[in-house]
């Protein structure tokens, strides 16, 4: 996608702060952190949520997951948060798919 940030970033036109990469994802830090380890994994291919991804590359999806637990026992926590947003409605604003992983804070539930 030629006007994607996340793709940018990916591709390393935009400076991200890369915390771990595997075969089909990249981590870097969100540059507004909601908790003390904000990290955003995102796949390397371009889809807009993560149901996309799950339809559309089931491998790049699960390794969503491993890569956020492999972020979260490298920075020490062994309680995290995984969100993601799909639609504006509920806060999505870059549509590239991105899995947070939130930790290092005390967290409520429900979320808001
Ligand atoms: P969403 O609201 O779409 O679920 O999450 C988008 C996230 O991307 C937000 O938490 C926001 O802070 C983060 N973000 C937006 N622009 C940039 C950027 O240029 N670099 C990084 N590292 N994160 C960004
Ligand atoms: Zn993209």
């Amino acid at each position: 996608m030629d006007d994607c940030l996340f793709c940018k970033i990916v591709a390393g036109e935009i400076p991200g702060d890369i915390v771990h990469t595997t075969e089909r994802t990249v981590a870097f830090r969100d540059i507004n952190p909601q908790a003390p380890t904000h990290v955003l994994v995102v796949p390397k291919a371009h889809f807009a949520n993560a149901a996309d991804l799950a339809a559309g590359d089931p491998q790049a999806s699960a390794e969503l997951v491993t890569a956020a637990a492999a972020v979260a026992t490298a920075e020490g926590h062994d309680d995290y948060r995984l969100v993601y947003n799909t639609g504006e409605g509920v806060g999505q604003t870059v549509f590239h798919t991105h899995l947070h992983l939130l930790a290092g804070r005390p967290m409520t539930w429900p979320p808001g």
